[in-house]
């Protein structure tokens, strides 16, 4: 009996590291009915293989009115993409489909809604990344800068 506690606690020792790290590379980033984010900054560890966001819209408004998506691109590229993003339209989710400038994505969600893209990050350490929402004129508001270290 003794002897099994003790291997419980051991085991438990040695996961504990390996859930904190896995919340690392787990972000969650909200949305607003005000047309905000919830942080201009994001940062994962390098350490992550990849990391998984999810973008919250709190608000109640519609996805026509009001959507949000979050996409991460390289800062250079983000005009571009907005662009063409907004010729794309909302049954395009508001991004040029196939475009590898997109580094990740969301689909465009309305109030109450959350959606979550998962991603490598093993190219972007150092690299100048930007994410934001690309419904047309959110962007202005509706960034915000993404680190890898
Ligand atoms: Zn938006």
């Amino acid at each position: 009996m003794k002897k099994n506690r003790l291997l419980t606690a051991v085991a438990l020792v040695a996961l504990f590291p390996l859930t904190t790290l896995a919340d690392e590379c787990e972000l969650v980033i909200e949305g607003t009915d005000q047309m905000s984010f919830s942080a201009k900054k994001m940062t994962a560890p390098a350490s992550c293989e990849t990391v998984k966001v999810t973008l919250k819209h709190t608000g109640s408004l519609a996805k026509d009115m009001m959507g949000h998506n979050w996409v991460l691109t390289r800062k250079d590229d983000m005009q571009a993409i907005i662009k063409a993003g907004a010729a794309a339209g909302l049954d395009n989710d508001y991004l040029p489909q196939g475009d590898d400038r997109i580094i990740a994505a969301t689909e465009v969600i309305g109030g109450g809604e959350t959606a979550e893209v998962e991603f490598s990050t093993a190219d972007l350490q150092g690299e100048k990344l930007t994410f934001f929402c690309s419904f047309p004129g959110h962007s202005g508001m509706m960034k915000g800068s993404f680190e890898v270290k």
